[in-house]
């Protein structure tokens, strides 16, 4: 495994925070495995629970389950992205 990065994933509208993820390289968020997330602030409907944009779609990627982000609907800071 390649170096990881913890990063806040954010709703690209409110910036209400949505996941605390343990990302694999840089570049672009485009998924989030479910077993990398670390701390999960949603009701686990894949929604921003303060605004009610939806921002991810549940995908299997590689064989694991994973939260396929729907472009330009989240906003990442963190260590890289
Ligand atoms: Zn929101």
């Amino acid at each position: 495994m390649g170096k990881t990065y913890t990063i806040a994933v954010r709703c690209a509208k409110c910036r209400n925070l949505l996941y605390r993820y343990k990302k694999e390289g840089g570049g672009m968020l485009i998924k989030c495995y479910a077993d990398m997330i670390t701390a999960d602030y949603t009701n686990g409907d894949l929604k921003c629970p303060k605004c009610g944009q939806e921002f991810a779609r549940h995908a299997i990627i590689h064989n694991r389950p994973a939260h396929k982000i729907i472009r330009g609907k989240v906003f990442v800071r963190g260590h890289h992205g």
